[in-house]
């Protein structure tokens, strides 16, 4: 029978630890540094600006508490993009500091009005229904973090919601931030979660958690979508410049920075897309509401990395139209992206016909980018430097046939890092009948043909691709096992185990042994869905 892991269903309207890159976490360097200089949770710099806006963009409330509730994780490599001293982590009051039932200065919840095309379907309203915004920190470096609070209770967005998060959704999303920034894909950051006694009610009875995760900004694409729908242009315009204002300053000294800003969302939404593809993740809820300005990975759910390879992979168990499967999230980002321009169509220029011209400019260079993107990590796994023509055809040959024979997406792409003529490449790729075993012969020879072409050393090649292709991502039932022990046993210790180890992901290392095979068979049934 499936199981159900849970976590949207189409047209429904301990300690410290820790996971580096541009706006990425700090690398275990940084772990030296402990006690230089860092800040407790009182001294961080608030600059509330997105509360400043007020009106129709936001509304205020207070988180409601947890029955019980306690601190399961606290990222210390996240804290230290806050400047935040991880030590923080032992505070008593870390729960009641974060729920704000003790004083903390500067910290002025809210929750953010949005909309959003959920499965294609237009929702004029969705927002916070279970999320605050606690507030914004601006670090030395200079840099503004959101600090928001989800499962916190209920809010003017909340529809017919509770306000609250389970644990195993929750942990699902504090795992896959860790994972996905120690892939060095762009995603929010997971600081701290804790969990309580209190039942929440999904399809059986669980218990609430709250996760606090930090971000540039919350802004989606649904974000605009509720100003531009609603006509309010005056307001889609204060939005944007604030956007700009805040995030992209440099884009207020070019020509039409409202143009430049689309430009930037395409840009760095298809790298983004790009990086997805590269490591099989599947975010299973690609809806405009959960789309970043800042190209990041926002709102883990029902998400996915695959196992055997399929190129319409569906990880989304309630997606039953496979609307999110793994080879539609490139154009379906281009989709959401278009939503989004249209949205900012008002604010591009007077002139709507000239506006959707240069919008419609801006979106057609998404394909080439996105192409180029892939490309160039197409190569890297495939341990080419040069680029010659066929490089992308060879590497989608290699697509078709993982997906004939049943092959695993992580294993095989690690594998192809080890020297060609190793017995276990050699096996894993011939270690089967008839047609396909040929055909796997026949590819491993072009692979070979194609890298003698080029002179870099095996060991050398083989280095880059270990940094592209990683040993470990985390599938479904590894989290899964790490939500049962916390779950029936109270026992998070595994939380903090794949927070390390997830955290470099790309390392051979005793510890990422035991994560590094294929699931095993009492996984085969697991599945997610939107309940969360
Ligand atoms: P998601 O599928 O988590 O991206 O959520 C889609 C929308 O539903 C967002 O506006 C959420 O805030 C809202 N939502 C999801 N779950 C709940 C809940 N339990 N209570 C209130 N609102 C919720
Ligand atoms: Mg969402």
């Amino acid at each position: 029978m499936t199981e159900i892991i849970n976590n949207c269903i189409p047209n429904a309207g301990s300690a410290s630890s820790s996971a580096g890159s541009a706006r990425g976490l700090p690398g275990d360097a940084a772990e030296e540094e402990v006690g230089s200089g860092y800040l407790e949770l009182e001294e961080l710099r608030f600059e509330n600006r997105y509360s400043r806006l007020a009106g129709e963009f936001l509304s205020r409330h207070r988180p409601e508490p947890l029955e019980n509730q306690f601190l399961i994780h606290f990222n210390s490599r996240a804290a230290r993009l806050l400047d935040l001293d991880p030590e923080q982590a032992e505070r008593r009051d870390l729960a009641e500091l974060f729920t704000v039932q003790k004083p903390w200065p500067g910290v002025d919840p809210l929750a953010m009005c949005y909309a959003g095309h959920q499965f294609g379907q237009y929702v004029p309203r969705l927002g916070d229904g279970r999320a605050l915004l606690l507030g914004q920190v601006r670090n030395r470096a200079g840099e503004i973090w959101d600090l928001h609070l989800k499962g916190s209770g209920l809010t003017l967005y909340s529809r017919q919601g509770d306000g609250k998060a389970v644990l195993r959704s929750t942990i699902r999303e504090y795992l896959a931030s860790v994972a996905m920034a120690g892939l060095g894909i762009p995603t929010t950051h997971a600081l701290a979660m804790f969990g309580s006694d209190e039942e929440v009610y999904r399809e059986s009875i669980e218990t609430g958690a709250m996760i606090v995760r930090m971000a540039p900004s919350h802004l989606r694409f649904g974000t605009f979508e509720y100003f531009f729908y609603r006509q309010q242009f005056d307001a889609l315009r204060m939005l944007a410049d604030y956007a700009m204002d805040q995030h992209f300053p440099g884009l207020r000294k070019v020509g039409n920075p409202y143009l430049s800003l689309l430009e930037t969302v395409v840009r760095t939404t298809a790298a983004l897309i790009a990086h997805w593809q590269s490591v099989g993740f599947c975010h299973g809820v690609m809806n405009t509401d959960n789309m970043s300005i800042h190209g990041i990975t926002i709102d883990y759910g029902p998400y996915g990395f695959m196992d055997t390879y399929r190129s319409d992979h569906v990880c989304n168990h309630s997606d039953h139209a496979g609307r999110y499967a793994f080879d539609r999230q490139p154009p379906i980002a281009l989709f959401n992206l278009s939503c989004l321009a249209q949205s900012l169509l008002p604010v591009i220029d007077d002139d709507p016909e000239r506006a959707a011209g240069m919008a419609m400019e801006v979106l057609q260079a998404y394909e080439g980018i996105f192409e180029q993107e892939y490309l160039s990590l197409k190569r890297s796994k495939l341990g080419l430097k040069r680029k010659e023509k066929g490089d992308g055809a060879l590497y989608d040959d290699l697509l078709t046939l993982m997906q004939s024979v049943g092959m695993d997406f992580t294993i095989t792409f690690r594998l192809l890092g080890e020297n060609p003529s190793r017995i276990d490449v050699r096996s894993a790729f011939l270690d089967m009948a008839g047609a396909e075993r040929e055909r796997a012969r026949r590819w491993l020879e072009a692979l070979q043909f194609r890298i003698q072409s080029e002179d870099a050393d095996p060991d050398g090649r083989s280095d880059g691709m270990k940094k592209t292709n990683p040993r470990i991502v985390l599938r479904n039932h590894i989290a899964e096992q790490a939500i049962r022990c916390a779950r029936d046993d109270r026992d998070f210790s595994e939380i903090g185990r794949l927070t390390e180890v997830f955290s470099n992901p790309y390392e051979d290392s005793q510890e990422s042994d035991r994560y590094a095979g294929p699931p095993p068979q009492w996984a085969a049934g697991l599945s997610v869905s939107c309940s969360s």
